[in-house]
């Protein structure tokens, strides 16, 4: 579509090699032009950094694998994996696997780019990238699904290590398959690098507040946005999808916060509690492999539906769950019900027609790479505290993870105002922020 090139003469080019290198790659192509978009401006000021986008835009490396793995009735399955190497100026390759029916190429390297900015906006010395395989760990026995982490790991080790690329979890993929994976990769090399996975238990090695990093950090980081509009989350009624680790320590926050959790969902339905979601019974329900919708029978207050959550009245939405939760019609609701803020706690979950109405209207956005940010944050905490063979407490990975939150938001909004004369604008303030960084690490290694 010609009308969707970049002005700059420089930048259409890179976008133009984006598409016909891959031309099929939905997911990564809308997020590269969300990027480019944003950087023209900080192109005027830094005209040194043009050369760097073409580069920034090519993953330095990609790896597609074959997982075999053999099933308890004694066939062979065969899996794809992958692990994408973006972008190490910063770091070592950071970014999390991810077990998921949708799992292919085009969103492992959506997925990586992502991460390339979202942990250069942490402030901690990571690169990006991320990995996973188009396995549904739902339909595994647990046997089975250790022997495919371990088929998984067979492969992976040879691409991964402390100082190289340091995997972790992401959907499909939390600390018990993390200690798997890492129990195969140690066996394989012989000797203990507990820092080449994070995410992992914490007898292994894992930081403590890790599960909960991502859903408190994405609050943390809401906080902020809300204090920009002068209100703040005491008395806010707010609606969160999911109910992985991301969802319910994110509710936990809310609360902790005096704001109500008015609704929640999974990948089966959605639940609308005026009084307040019981976030403690709603985690027991969904640790025996519940619905939102059992939850829903043991609360008189609560109703069940098969339609989003995101349509429910409320001042603060923040989706943590997966890709494309809220498209054009739940944005229009939540502009109907006068929503002050959405937060991205998942990846990609505001389609970008979503967020352009939620723009036009008004309400605060606050874009993953940034909001979410919370998660990787804490495991670039993990790596130093392997590295120092040390263990933090949780009441100090805290405060740290609150002041990395904190100094996100203020690079974001700092260039969300310097550059696209908007401190509200996060989106394009997130983009530009984290180009910043890796552009001037990628401009000071020379070309590599
Ligand atoms: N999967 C998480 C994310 O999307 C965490 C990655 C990590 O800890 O490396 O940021």
């Amino acid at each position: 579509d010609g009308s969707d090139e970049p002005e700059d003469a420089a930048l259409r080019e890179v976008w133009r090699d984006v598409l016909r290198r891959d031309p099929h790659q939905e997911f990564f192509h809308a997020d590269v032009r969300g990027v480019l978009r944003s950087i023209g401006p900080v192109l005027l000021e830094h005209p040194e950094y043009a050369d760097v986008v073409g580069r920034l835009c090519e993953p330095e490396r990609v790896i597609v694998f074959r997982v075999p793995w053999v099933d308890d009735g004694g066939r062979v399955r065969v899996n794809r994996g992958f692990r994408v190497q973006f972008n190490s100026a910063l770091g070592p390759y950071k970014g999390g696997l991810r077990f998921a029916p949708s799992v292919d190429l085009d969103v492992i390297k959506f997925l990586g780019f992502e991460q390339v900015f979202k942990n250069a906006l942490t402030g901690q010395d990571i690169g990006g990238g991320k990995g996973g395989a188009d396995v549904d760990p739902k339909e595994l026995s647990t046997g089975e699904l250790m022997r495919f982490c371990q088929s998984f790991a067979t492969e992976l080790a040879s691409h991964v290590g402390a100082a190289v690329d340091v995997p972790a979890g992401d959907m499909g993929v939390g600390s018990r398959e993390i200690g798997w994976i890492y129990g195969q990769y140690q066996r394989l090399i012989g000797y203990h690098e507990p820092g080449a996975f994070t995410g992992k238990p914490a007898v292994l090695g894992g930081s403590a507040l890790r599960p909960e990093a991502t859903g408190f950090g994405t609050v943390y980081f809401t906080r902020r946005m809300l204090a920009e509009q002068g209100r703040d989350l005491d008395g806010a009624r707010v609606v969160v999808s999911g109910s992985g680790n991301v969802a319910l320590f994110a509710m936990d926050k809310v609360v902790a916060s005096g704001g109500t959790v008015v609704g929640c969902s999974d990948s089966r339905g959605s639940v609308s509690e005026p009084e307040g979601i019981d976030v403690d019974l709603l985690r027991e329900v969904k640790g025996q492999r519940g619905s939102v919708a059992d939850y829903a029978e043991k609360r008189s207050g609560a109703e069940a539906s098969d339609g989003s959550p995101f349509t429910l009245e409320c001042d603060v939405a923040l989706p943590c769950a997966t890709q494309n939760e809220i498209g054009p019609d739940e944005a229009r609701a939540l502009v109907d019900h006068g929503c002050w803020a959405v937060a991205e706690g998942a990846n990609g979950p505001v389609t970008p027609k979503a967020r352009e109405i939620l723009r036009e209207a008004g309400i605060g956005f606050g874009p993953g790479k940034a909001a979410n940010s919370g998660g990787v944050a804490v495991s670039a905490l993990e790596m130093q505290q392997n590295a120092g063979r040390e263990r933090w407490r949780g009441e100090d990975v805290d405060e740290r993870l609150q002041a990395i939150m904190s100094d996100a938001y203020d690079r974001v909004r700092d260039a969300a105002e310097r550059y696209h004369g908007d401190p509200t604008d996060l989106e394009n303030g997130a983009n530009a922020a984290g180009f910043l960084r890796v552009a001037e690490a990628m401009t000071s290694l020379g070309v590599v």
